[in-house]
C-alpha cells in the first residue's frame, strides 16, 4: 500500500510522536519535535494537540509536517525523525578532530582574566619536550577523524615555535600515508610576530587566532603586558598576516570582563573598524584563575545576558543598515535550530564535546578532556586528566573513566529537567563547567549559568525569529554558513 505523505491530510485516529515544549509569556507555546523542529502554537491550539483533537485541517497540517502527531500505524514519520536523529550524530563516528598542543605555558601578557598559570618568559621548564609533542602526534593520528585540526596554545605558542615547527613537520610527513584533512591554528596574542614565524605559516598553511578585547583602552586594560601595548601589538600583528597571507588567515576572539560590560557597541564598532565582520560575544569562563573567589572580572550571568541582548540588537540594527556582521554563538545556535546540520561546535554537543570533540596535549604530557580541563587542573583539580600521552596507551586514553563518566552522566537526553526541556536538541552538555561551579558533570540546571545563558540565547532569537521578518531571513542566511 502506498505510504502516506506527512502532508496529506488524515481522517484516521491520530498520536503524539514525542515532543517538549516551553510556555512564552504572551501565551504562544513553543513546540519542539525529537530533532528540535519547532513550531509556535496558540495556547488553544496547544490544548488541541494535547488532547488529540485536532479539528482544524491546517493546524493538523502543520503538527503533521513538524512530525509532532501522525496517524496511527504510519511509518514514514518515525523514519524521517530516525534519519534526522542520525545524521544530528554523525559526528561521533569521527570523533577526535582537534587537538590541542600547549606547548608552552610561558607568557609575556598577565591578563587579570587568564584561564591558566602562565609562566614568567625565563622559565624553560614549562615548555613542551619534543618527546612529547611527537607522542602527540602519533595520538591524534590514531583519531579516525578524517579531518585533524592542530591548534597550538599556550601561554603563548610563539615563545615555543621550535616545537610548534616539530608538531606541523611531523604531522605533514605523516599525512603523506595517512590522506587525513589537515589544519594548523596557532593561538597567539601576536606580539611576538615576526618575519620567520610568517614565512613558517606561509608554507606550511598555518592560521593564527588571536584575542581583540574591544577598544585600545579596554583590551590594554584587560590584557597588560610590558609596555601596555598589547592592543598596538596585536593590530600590527592582524596586519602584517593579512598582507603577507590574506586577510582570512586571522580570526579574533574576545572575552567579556566586567569592564567591558555596558560597551557591546563599542566592541563591535572596534571588530567592524579593523576588519571583522564576525563577533563572538563569549562571557568569562568560570575556570582556571577566573574561578577564584573575589576576582575582580567575576559578574552574574544576567548582567552578560543584558550585554548580549543590547549587541544582538546593535548587530541587527547594523545589518538592516546594510554593514554585514554576525554573531558567532548565535550563528552556531541557529545553525542547530533552523537547519538538520550539527556545527560540531564542542559546547553545544550532547554528547559532550570532552574528549570526543576536542583532546587537550598539555606541556607536561598530561591529556586532558578539553582546554577547561586543564584550566581546572593548574588549580589543583585533575578530575579531567585523562592520562599521559608517553605513558598511557591511546585506548587507555580514551576509556578511561575521568571520561566515559562524565559523557555518560551528562548526556542532555537523559540529564534530568534536560531531556524534558524545549532546547535540548540545540543545547549542549557541559559536564566541566558544571563539575567546577557545581561539583558534578550535571549540575543542577535551575542554578546553571550556562543552562541560564543558554536559554536567554535561545529565546531571544526565537523572539526575533518570529517578530521580525529582515531578522528571519539574516538567520537564516547565518544558519546557512
Ligand atoms: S542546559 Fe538548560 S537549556 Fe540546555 S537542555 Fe538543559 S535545561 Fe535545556
Amino acid at each position: 500500500m502506498r505510504q502516506r505523505l506527512a502532508l496529506e491530510p488524515t481522517s484516521g485516529p491520530l498520536e503524539h510522536l514525542p515532543f517538549r515544549f516551553e510556555r512564552w509569556a504572551d501565551d504562544r507555546v513553543l513546540v519542539t519535535n525529537m530533532v528540535g523542529e519547532h513550531v509556535f502554537l496558540a495556547k488553544e491550539e496547544f490544548a488541541s494537540l494535547a488532547e488529540l483533537r485536532i479539528g482544524d485541517p491546517t493546524l493538523l497540517r502543520r503538527l503533521r509536517a513538524k512530525h509532532i502527531v501522525r496517524q496511527r500505524g504510519e511509518e514514514l514519520p518515525v523514519e524521517l525523525l530516525a534519519l534526522k536523529y542520525q545524521t544530528q550524530h554523525h559526528r561521533l563516528a569521527d570523533f577526535t578532530g582537534l587537538h590541542m598542543f600547549v606547548v608552552t605555558l610561558r607568557c609575556e601578557h598577565s591578563c587579570s582574566y587568564c584561564q591558566v598559570s602562565r609562566r614568567a618568559v625565563a622559565r624553560t621548564e614549562y615548555d613542551m619536550s619534543p618527546e612529547t609533542a611527537l607522542a602527540a602526534v602519533d595520538a591524534a593520528f590514531r583519531s579516525p577523524s578524517p579531518q585533524i585540526k592542530f591548534e597550538f596554545q599556550g601561554g603563548e605558542p610563539l615563545l615555543n615555535m621550535e616545537i610548534v615547527r616539530l608538531v606541523t613537520e611531523e604531522a605533514q610527513r605523516r599525512n603523506r600515508t595517512e590522506g587525513r584533512q589537515l589544519a594548523f591554528v596557532i593561538a597567539s596574542n601576536l606580539a611576538l610576530l615576526d618575519d620567520e614565524v610568517l614565512d613558517f605559516a606561509d608554507e606550511y598553511d598555518v592560521y593564527f587566532s588571536t584575542s581583540l578585547d574591544g577598544p585600545q583602552e579596554l583590551h590594554n586594560r584587560n590584557r597588560p603586558r610590558p609596555g601596555r601595548d598589547s592592543w598596538e601589538l596585536a593590530l600590527a600583528g592582524i596586519e602584517r598576516i593579512r598582507q603577507r597571507l590574506g586577510h582570512h588567515r586571522v580570526s579574533a576572539l574576545m572575552t567579556t570582563t566586567a569592564a567591558t560590560l555596558g560597551r557591546v557597541r563599542d566592541v563591535v564598532d572596534c571588530y567592524l573598524e579593523n576588519g571583522f565582520r564576525d563577533v563572538f560575544l563569549r562571557p568569562i569562563s568560570p575556570y582556571g584563575f577566573a574561578l577564584r573567589p573575589r576576582q575582580r572580572n567575576s559578574y552574574d550571568m544576567g548582567a552578560w545576558i543584558d550585554f548580549y541582548t543590547e549587541g544582538m540588537d546593535y548587530i541587527l540594527e547594523l545589518n538592516a543598515r546594510g554593514v554585514p556582521v554576525v554573531e558567532t554563538y548565535s550563528a552556531l545556535v541557529l545553525k542547530k535550530m533552523l537547519t538538520n546540520a550539527n556545527p560540531g561546535y564542542v559546547d553545544l554537543t550532547s554528547p559532550a564535546g570532552i574528549g570526543i570533540g576536542a583532546l587537550v596535549y598539555n606541556y607536561d604530557g598530561a591529556v586532558y578532556a578539553s582546554d577547561e580541563g586543564r584550566m581546572l587542573a593548574e588549580n589543583g583539580d585533575t578530575t579531567f586528566r585523562l592520562g599521559h600521552v608517553v605513558q598511557d596507551s591511546y585506548e587507555a586514553l580514551m576509556t578511561c573513566a575521568a571520561l566515559l563518566d562524565p559523557l555518560e552522566e551528562s548526556y542532555t537526553g537523559s540529564a534530568p529537567q534536560c531531556s524534558d526541556c524545549a532546547f535540548e536538541r540545540w543545547c549542549g552538555a557541559d559536564p566541566v563547567f558544571h563539575h567546577a561551579t557545581a561539583g558534578d558533570p550535571l549540575g543542577r540546571k535551575p542554578e546553571s549559568a550556562f543552562c541560564r545563558r543558554n536559554t536567554a540565547v535561545f529565546r531571544y532569537l526565537l523572539d526575533r525569529y518570529t517578530a521580525d521578518p529582515r531578522a528571519r531571513e539574516l538567520f537564516w542566511a547565518w544558519a546557512a554558513r
